[in-house]
């Protein structure tokens, strides 16, 4: 059974991904994705990272496993800085994080069959060979609840959830410790959906799991994290437990955020009513200095406008990015 804990085994630091979008000599446009970004995932947990499409949560994973270069900070595994690492230096935790895609046709070569995508990384790190490499394969599929003779078929003879299923098998293939999960049911049917983030816990208990769960879905990302944070324009607005979170959120988007989960009974519902949220978006290019939240914050003042709120910890593990926690929370 996984075993949650509180031993840090990826430590992200003021991490920052900026992608140059050129513009002219005098004003170089920064597209700031991910902009000063700090969490910590322990062992064993579920870690989710939610906002809207666009505040920087899947550049994060991806710049976690080297996808992408950081442009600045530090992404620290068990204590080593993967940001400092070349490709050869990588190569050993690449067995050790693994990522599951959002988009699971895309992710998967259409002109490989179902043994070959699982194998792959089992060749690259030479890890099986012949009956023992196919015996694994086979023992793979059936954990992710298809069957030996889909090993041998290619990935448009699936269905989108049958899809995601040989995506996890070869995130599994190489017994990682940590796998990045980016929106991994989001393309799927809502039928579907439940069934896959089960057996993601199935597969976190068998094997000792710690899971990153990207996901733009409140009510999903509840059920299946320990804790949660909360993004917002490639900057962290909060960060606490699953519960505390939506029991007790305290950041103005955190509240906007869980306002617009759909109640299945509005008559049993003490949920305050939906916050609709106001004013532009933001821009995180070249970005202002300040709160990004500002421009649509109805607590926002001077202040807000002029100086950054940093992340603190106001209560035991509940962090939050807010001049004005106290006084909109009071
Ligand atoms: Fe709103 Fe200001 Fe708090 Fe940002 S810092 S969330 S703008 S009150």
């Amino acid at each position: 059974m996984a075993k949650k804990t509180k031993e840090p085994l990826l430590e992200i630091v003021d991490l920052k991904k900026h992608f140059d979008l050129g513009g002219t000599l005098r004003k170089k446009k920064i597209l700031t994705a991910v902009d000063g970004v700090t969490f910590t995932i322990y062992k064993g947990e579920t870690f989710g990272l939610v906002g809207e499409s666009g505040c920087g949560k899947t550049t994060t994973g991806r710049t976690i496993i080297r996808l992408y270069n950081p442009t600045g900070g530090k992404i620290l595994y068990e204590g080593v800085d993967l940001a400092t690492l070349n490709n050869k230096q990588m190569f050993p935790f690449r067995r050790k994080i693994q990522m599951i895609f959002q988009d699971p046709y895309a992710s998967l070569n259409t002109r490989m069959t179902v043994t070959d995508i699982i194998g792959e990384g089992i060749d690259t790190h030479n890890l099986l060979q012949g009956k023992e490499r196919q015996e694994r394969i086979f023992e793979l599929l059936e954990k992710v609840g298809l069957k030996r003779e889909h090993a041998n078929r290619y990935p448009h003879e699936f269905s989108g959830g049958q899809r995601q299923r040989i995506g996890i098998a070869r995130s599994l293939a190489i017994n990682p410790d940590l796998i990045i999960c980016d929106e991994p049911i989001s393309a799927l049917d809502v039928s579907i959906q439940a069934q896959v983030v089960n057996m993601l816990e199935d597969l976190q208990e068998e094997f000792d799991l710690t899971y990153l769960f990207i996901a733009h879905d409140l009510s999903m990302v509840r059920h299946i994290s320990d804790r949660i944070g909360v993004m917002y324009l490639g900057k962290l607005m909060e960060i606490t437990t699953s519960d505390e979170l939506y029991d007790n959120p305290r950041h103005p988007y955190t509240k906007s955020l869980l306002s617009s989960i759909p109640i299945p009974d509005p008559r049993s519902s003490i949920r305050e009513s939906r916050i609709i949220l106001e004013g532009d978006v933001g821009n995180p290019i070249n970005p202002k200095p300040g709160c990004r939240f500002a421009s649509r914050c109805r607590y926002a003042k001077d202040r807000c406008r002029q100086e950054t709120p940093e992340l603190v910890e106001i209560e035991p593990d509940h962090f939050v990015a807010c001049h004005f926690v106290d006084e909109i929370n009071d």
